[in-house]
C-alpha cells in the first residue's frame, strides 16, 4: 500500500511562510516586540510540538519570556492523557480571563490532544470565550495562518480537523538544547491499547521518508548535536505505508552512519512489534544507546487482553531475554499501569513477578486513570482508589530494591555522562549515561553538552553520583 500522506508538502511550507511575513511585518511596526510563552504539557512528542511552534513565533517577530504575566501571546499544548492535565488548563483558562483584562491586546491560543476531543471544544466554545485561537494536532504547521486570520477579523478562529493531512517538514524549529534534539519519525497510532486516548486524538500512523529523517539528523549533526531522540508512538512499526521499503532496524543503521551524531536513542517500543532484526541492529550500531524503554502496562495476560496489547507476559519475558543476550549490559526500563479495571489481587502478584523476573532499570508507575473515550472507561469493575493505591505501593516495593541493586553494581565504574545541567546543588552537575541512568557529579556548567568520563562512587535509588576522571 502506498500512502499519499507520507509526501511532505512544500507548497504548504511556502504558504505558511507567507503569513509568517506578514505577521512579521505587522510585530516590525509595533513600538515593543510583543512576547510569547509556549506552555507545554504532556509526552515528547508535545515538547517536540511546541519546539515548532517556538520556532514559527520567532521567525514572527515575537520574543520569548518565561512568565505568563510578561506575554503578549500565550498558548498551551494540552495533553489529554490524565484528566488532572485537563483540569489545569481550565483553571489557568480561568485565570487567564483576569490577566487579559490588564493587557487588553494578549491573545491565547489552545492546541494539541486536548482541542482534539469535541466536548472539550464545546466547553471552550461557551466558558472560554476570552481564548482567540484553537487548533489541535494535526495542523501545528497552521499557526501562522490562524493567527493572521484572527489579526484581521478579529474573532477567535476554532481549526480542529479530525484527521491528518500532508507531513509539512522544515518547519522552523528551536531546539531547548544545542547538543540533543528530538526528531519525529512518525506520528499517529494504529493500536488503540483500550486505555489510551492518543489513537483518537493524533490519528492513524504515518511515518515520515527515511531521506527527510536522514537530513535532518544530518543538519542537526552540523548544528553541534551529539544525541538525537528518534520518536514515535510505536517506533518498532515505521516504514508501514512508505513508498520505500524500509524497517525501523534499517532506519537505525543509516542514522548510525551520520557523522557527527555520538549518542542515537528511540521511544516508543511495543513489544508486540519489536523485531530480532531490530535487537540485531541495536547489537551492531556502536552509536545506539545500551538502553530500551519497553512498557509491558500488566503482567496478566487476561488484563493484557482487556487493555488490547496483543502480547502476552511470556512473550514479554521471551523478549527481555532476547535483548539482555544480544546486548549484555543493556537497561531496560518499562511503563506499568496499576488498577485496570477488573485487576485482581492475583492480577497484580503476576505484574510483580514480571518485576522480578525482568529486572527493570526503572520504572513509570501509573495508577490507572480513567479516560472518556477509551474503551476502558467504559469497562466494569473499575478498581477502588484506595485498592489501587495499595497494589500500587507493593508494586514500588518491588521495583525500587531491584533498581538501587543494579545502580549498585555501577559504583567503581566509570562511564561516558553527556552533561545536560546544573544540579539542584549548584557545585554538581548532571548528566545521563548511554543506559539513560541519571548522575550527579562536581561541575560547572561550562560542562553542559560535553561527554565527560565519570567513575561512579555512590548511589541512590534514583541516580548515581560520580566524580570527573
Ligand atoms: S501504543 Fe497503545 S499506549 Fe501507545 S500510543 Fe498507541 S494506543 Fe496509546
Amino acid at each position: 500500500m502506498r500512502s499519499p500522506v507520507t509526501a511532505p508538502s512544500q507548497g504548504e511550507l511556502q504558504r505558511q511562510n507567507d503569513f509568517m511575513l506578514k505577521i512579521k511585518a505587522i510585530n516590525d511596526q509595533k513600538e515593543k516586540r510583543p512576547r510569547f510563552m509556549i506552555n507545554t504539557f504532556g509526552c515528547q512528542m508535545n515538547a517536540h510540538d511546541s519546539e515548532k511552534l517556538d520556532g514559527m513565533l520567532r521567525q514572527m517577530g515575537y520574543e520569548p519570556c518565561d512568565d505568563e504575566k510578561d506575554a503578549d501571546f500565550i498558548i498551551y499544548n494540552t495533553c489529554c492523557v490524565r484528566e488532572n492535565a485537563e483540569n489545569k488548563v481550565y483553571g489557568n483558562l480561568g485565570y487567564l480571563k483576569h490577566a487579559k483584562k490588564d493587557n487588553p491586546d494578549m491573545k491565547i491560543a489552545l492546541c494539541g490532544c486536548m482541542m482534539q476531543q469535541p466536548t472539550v471544544i464545546e466547553t471552550i466554545r461557551k466558558k472560554y470565550r476570552h481564548v482567540d485561537i484553537v487548533f489541535g494536532t494535526f495542523n501545528i504547521y497552521k499557526l501562522p495562518e490562524l493567527i493572521y486570520t484572527n489579526i484581521e477579523s478579529a474573532s477567535p478562529v476554532f481549526d480542529i480537523w479530525d484527521k491528518h493531512a500532508d507531513i509539512v517538514e522544515d518547519l522552523p524549529t528551536v531546539r531547548k538544547f544545542k547538543y540533543k534534539a528530538s526528531v519525529n519519525i512518525m506520528f499517529g497510532c494504529n493500536n488503540f491499547c483500550s486505555y489510551c486516548i492518543v489513537p483518537y486524538v493524533r490519528g492513524r500512523e504515518r511515518s515520515r521518508r527515511p531521506e527527510d529523517i536522514i537530513a535532518e539528523v544530518k543538519a542537526l549533526a552540523a548544528d553541534g548535536v551529539k544525541e538525537v531522540m528518534l520518536l514515535g508512538q510505536n517506533v518498532n512499526s515505521y516504514g508501514r505505508g512508505l513508498e520505500e521499503e524500509i524497517s525501523f532496524a534499517e532506519l537505525l543503521r543509516r542514522v548510525n552512519e551520520i557523522e557527527g551524531i555520538e549518542r542515537i536513542r528511540f521511544m516508543t517500543s511495543h513489544p508486540k512489534d519489536l523485531s530480532d532484526e531490530l535487537i540485531s541492529a541495536m547489537a551492531d550500531c556502536k552509536k545506539v544507546c545500551n538502553h530500551i524503554h519497553l512498557p509491558f502496562q500488566a503482567g496478566s495476560n487476561e488484563i493484557l487482553k482487556r487493555m488490547n496489547r496483543r502480547y502476552t507476559k511470556e512473550h514479554y519475558l521471551e523478549l527481555v531475554d532476547k535483548i539482555r543476550a544480544a546486548i549484555p549490559d543493556i537497561a531496560i526500563t518499562t511503563d506499568i499501569i496499576i488498577g485496570f479495571p477488573g485487576e485482581t489481587e492475583k492480577d497484580v502478584e503476576e505484574t510483580i513477578d514480571v518485576v522480578k523476573k525482568a529486572r527493570f532499570n526503572g520504572a513509570f508507575t501509573f495508577i490507572y486513570s480513567k479516560r472518556t473515550g477509551t474503551p476502558a472507561a467504559e469497562m466494569p469493575n473499575q478498581v477502588p482508589e484506595a485498592e489501587a493505591k495499595k497494589n500500587f505501593d507493593k508494586l514500588l516495593e518491588a521495583v525500587n530494591p531491584i533498581v538501587y541493586e543494579l545502580n549498585q553494581k555501577k559504583v567503581g565504574n566509570t562511564y561516558k555522562v553527556l552533561v545536560d545541567g546544573v544540579s539542584s546543588d549548584p557545585l554538581f552537575v548532571t548528566g545521563r549515561t548511554e543506559d539513560n541512568t541519571l548522575v550527579h557529579f562536581k561541575g560547572c556548567s561550562e560542562l553542559i553538552g560535553d561527554i565527560i568520563n565519570v567513575k561512579i562512587t555512590d548511589c541512590k535509588t534514583f541516580y548515581l553520583i560520580g566524580e570527573q576522571v
